[in-house]
């Protein structure tokens, strides 16, 4: 038999790849607007994740239980879930094959698989990981070391990095690293042997200029040394040695090496293999799929769209990017499904909320205009203690309540409360 011929066929209108937040969040929403469409979501994982929750959940901010559920509980009921993953895409004669070998066909693809940690971009890392002092919250297995080796650390260099690539969640590099700091200062003796450094490949710590400047204060205040456009490529353990290409405006790249005695690395990122090598993939950097940045739709595949971390769609990579894209995605599919005109448009919102302590966080929202702006109605550029109460306690009942059931609709949804948060909103530095 033919590899192009599979075992099994199936048929379905609307077919979802991914049935992470993105892919669940579109099932739940297509099913609130247009009960008894017939959809499928491909899933391979049994468990569904909250990662926003995992650097809250290794602080001890946040119970793992609600970090996660089984995949089972969170497909949408009307939902047939496939639990298989895509191993190929024939956009030319709407076809997905998976993993098992079955053919999938469909009127309306959804692409939501996420992105891949790419550990293996950088030499050693791989070996590394868990092990001579390098940790990193984007492993899932290594979370629980990760807060471990950050509360047993008794001084010298904390490394922290930022890649190069774009990220999912493009705070959380720092995050970790400001709340290791609260952790050394509480610790005996160690905040005043620890010598903090985030070197990042980005040429700002933030890419939205209003929050650029409050972060810039976060780490004065701290006494954090940052060395921008320091790109990490090699991690050479057993010497406890991280190697930086660092890329200076109008000069020759030159590499650098810091020694260390705790490295947090954030890996780059990019498309999952299948995607990179497919038809959908936009060509250069990162294989995303190719969708036009204002209705989700692809450009070459009218009857393909794709939201969440694998699109090609520019703003930050974010759970928040994927509130605001999951409507306009919706309302354009069904009126593709009906031979409309797509009329709904995605404005780049996004949000990563920046935890600046262990009672901060500034609400760090925009959209393509690179401005911020603000569901809470009050200023977004400050940490406010508010807006921890709103990370740590409302979020992830929101996560599992609101935004998988589809009941979410507004990326701004937390306006109507505006008046309450800024009752709560003790903003520090407020003039
Ligand atoms: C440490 C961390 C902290 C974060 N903090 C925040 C935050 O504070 N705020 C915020 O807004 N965002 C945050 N995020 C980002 C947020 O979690 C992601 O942007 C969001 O999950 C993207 O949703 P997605 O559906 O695109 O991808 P995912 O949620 O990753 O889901 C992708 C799904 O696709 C499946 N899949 C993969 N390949 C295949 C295949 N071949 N076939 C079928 N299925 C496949 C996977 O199993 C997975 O279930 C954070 C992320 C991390 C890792």
């Amino acid at each position: 038999m033919g590899e192009s011929v599979a075992k099994h066929h199936r048929q379905h209108r609307v077919l979802i790849v991914g049935g992470g937040s993105a892919g669940i969040t579109v099932a739940a929403q297509l099913l609130r607007a247009r009960p008894g469409l017939d959809v499928a979501i491909l899933e391979p994982a049994s468990v569904h994740a909250y990662q926003s929750g995992w650097i809250l959940a290794g602080a001890g901010l946040l119970p793992y239980a609600q970090t996660q559920r089984p995949e089972a509980a969170v497909i949408p009921v009307g939902a047939v879930w496939i639990r298989d993953s895509a191993a190929r895409f024939e956009p030319e004669v709407r076809r997905v094959i998976t993993a098992t070998g079955a053919s999938l066909s469909y009127e309306v693809l959804v692409v939501a698989t996420g992105l891949k940690l790419d550990w293996s971009r950088i030499q050693g890392l791989p070996q590394a990981l868990g092990q001579h002092g390098v940790v990193s919250t984007y492993s899932h297995p290594h979370i629980a070391a990760t807060w471990k080796a950050i509360r047993d650390f008794r001084g010298g260099t904390a490394l922290f990095t930022h890649p190069a690539t774009p990220i999912k969640c493009g705070g959380a590099p720092q995050k970790v690293m400001y709340l290791a700091d609260d952790i050394f200062q509480a610790t005996s003796g160690v905040g005043v042997n620890t010598h903090l450094i985030f070197c990042s490949a980005q040429p700002q710590l933030y890419p939205v200029e209003a929050y650029n400047a409050t972060v810039e204060q976060v780490v004065a205040r701290r006494g954090i040394e940052t060395r921008l456009l320091h790109n990490l490529v090699e991690v050479r353990a057993q010497e406890r040695v991280a190697v930086f290409e660092v890329l200076a405006e109008g000069q020759e790249p030159r590499r650098e090496e810091i020694p260390y005695d705790l490295l947090h690395v954030v890996p780059p990122m990019a498309a999952p293999d299948v995607i990179a090598s497919s038809p959908l993939a936009i060509t250069g950097p990162g294989g995303w799929v190719e969708v036009d940045r204002f209705t989700c739709q692809h450009k070459r595949y009218g009857d393909v769209f794709a939201l969440g971390d694998v699109s090609s769609l520019p703003t930050a990579k974010s759970l928040a990017a994927v509130r605001g894209q999951a409507p306009v995605l919706v309302a354009n599919l069904l009126a593709h499904l009906d031979g409309g005109p797509l009329q709904a448009h995605y404005d780049g919102y996004t949000a990563c909320p920046l935890i600046t302590s262990f009672h901060d966080v500034v609400m760090a929202e925009f959209d393509y205009s690179l401005q911020p702006v603000s569901s809470f109605l009050v200023d977004p550029t400050k940490e406010r203690w508010s807006m921890f109460l709103v990370e740590t306690r409302v979020f992830p009942w929101v996560y599992w309540h609101r935004v998988l059931k589809g009941r979410l609709h507004e990326s701004r949804f937390l306006k109507p409360f505006g008046p309450l948060v800024r009752a709560l909103g003790l903003a520090r530095n407020e003039t």
